[in-house]
């Protein structure tokens, strides 16, 4: 018998694994991933920015989990050595139909407490030399890092804690005995006290097996990657961002140099017929069916069918691709580009097409279901941990607690 179940060794899971353990030390705990590594899905396919916290709503949990995540991710990458860099970052306008907005987004930074300065285009060119732009924002908190690296020593902590991380174990089916919860999987069964639910793309399926309704459906959106050729690196210095749509939840292609050295420009965010299809060509019935069938995906499909198209032809076409890049740094070529990964992001909408905005955990007596975790989650991952492990509501079988 456990006393904390999590599914999923994602980035929110493990973090959580590890929180609790800290929260309670004489608890056992259990991670179950389905696959055979951590973060093989969102976790480990992301641009790897540790966000400063300036797009959110001041006062939502993005903006506050964010801002927090920032410095608290920071610390540990400094305690546990993890390689890290704050690089800051720039937001350009490159129209001036852009240069209102992004106003806006420097008074949103402001309003979130950031470090945020307005500069004009001659001062973006002293930070990105090759960038033309009408003017721009500098963020200076803004980092890069590896996120695998941060799932990896999450591992380390939750383990020298005494809590057990099974690989290969699918989570099948959720049920509920006297007061508590038999988890089914492809491995056996196993009991626990509390389940917490951190399956990412799968959390409305996982939700919805222990009796929970999130009201809201995950919808995959793929975000693909090209890399700058090594010879053309010298093309971005650190991380450069258009001014995103403020209606939508996903960034616009931008350019991030990684803590590894390369450089990545995107991603796009076209939907994807499968919740973990990373190809152009992924397909699954059962996927596929379960969108279509969504009324909130054409409710959203209404709303915003000229982005949605944009994105699609983005997506087939590498001219497409390359002439968005462009408007931030016209030098850029279709030659300088290679298509490398992609990573599909897990974004609850709602049955009246709206998009989750903010992240949403659904509380229930035995449970908590962690049901959109999107961007800027990785950064957040500390204070997300830290959130879930409060909610839970007061184990009184357990003696020792200490504060997170
Ligand atoms: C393209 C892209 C770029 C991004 N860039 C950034 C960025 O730069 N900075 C940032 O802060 N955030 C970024 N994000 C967001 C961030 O990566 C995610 O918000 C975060 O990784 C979510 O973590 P998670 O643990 O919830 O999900 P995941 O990492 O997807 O983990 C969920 C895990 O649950 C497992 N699972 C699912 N179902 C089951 C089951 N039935 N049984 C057992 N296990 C199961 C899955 O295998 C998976 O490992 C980006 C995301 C994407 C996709």
């Amino acid at each position: 018998m456990y006393d904390f179940a999590i599914i999923g060794g994602g980035i929110v899971g493990l973090s959580t694994g590890m929180t609790i353990g800290q929260l309670y030390p004489s608890a056992r705990i259990l991670v179950l991933e389905k696959e055979n590594s951590w973060a093989l899905h969102q976790s480990g396919n992301n641009s790897g920015v540790i966000h400063s916290g300036i797009y959110y709503k001041p006062g939502s949990y993005k903006a506050k989990f964010c801002h927090e995540g920032n410095r608290s991710l920071v610390k540990f990458c400094q305690n546990y050595e993890i390689d890290y860099e704050v690089c800051g970052k720039v937001i350009v306008a490159t129209v001036k139909k852009e240069l209102g907005l992004l106003d806006n987004l420097y008074k949103r930074g402001l309003e979130n407490g950031l470090n945020v300065t307005k500069i004009s285009a001659e001062e973006v060119q002293e930070i990105e030399p090759y960038v033309h732009c009408l003017a721009g924002i500098k963020v200076s908190t803004t980092g890069i890092v590896n996120y695998r690296q941060v799932c990896q020593k999450y591992i380390v902590l939750i383990r020298n804690q005494g809590g057990e991380l099974c690989f290969n174990t699918k989570v099948r089916k959720v049920h509920e005995i006297g007061e508590n919860l038999v988890l089914e999987t492809n491995r056996g069964t196993f009991e626990t006290r509390f389940l917490i639910n951190c399956a990412g793309l799968y959390s409305d399926r996982i939700a919805k097996l222990g009796r929970s309704n999130p009201k809201a459906k995950i919808i995959p959106f793929r975000g693909e990657y090209y890399e700058l050729k090594p010879e053309k690196r010298y093309l971005v210095k650190n991380l450069i961002y258009p001014v995103p749509n403020p209606d939508f939840p996903f960034l616009g292609v931008h350019f991030t140099r990684t803590i590894a050295g390369s450089v990545h420009a995107g991603p796009n965010a076209v939907l994807s017929f499968k919740r973990e299809g990373y190809k152009k060509n992924d397909f699954d019935l059962r996927d596929f069916t379960e969108i279509i069938t969504y009324p909130g995906l054409w409710k959203l499909a209404a709303k915003y069918a000229d982005q949605a198209i944009e994105e699609i032809i983005r997506s087939f076409s590498k001219a497409a691709f390359v002439r968005s890049l462009q408007r931030l740094i016209p030098a850029v070529q279709a030659d300088d580009l290679i298509p490398t990964h992609a990573g599909v992001r897990a974004q609850a909408l709602m049955n009246n097409g709206n998009l989750v905005d903010d992240f949403l955990i659904v509380k229930s007596q035995h449970a908590i279901h962690v049901c959109n975790a999107p961007s800027p989650a990785a950064t957040s991952s500390l204070e997300i941990g830290k959130a879930i492990a409060r909610q839970i509501p007061e184990q009184s079988h357990l003696k020792t607690r200490v504060s997170v």
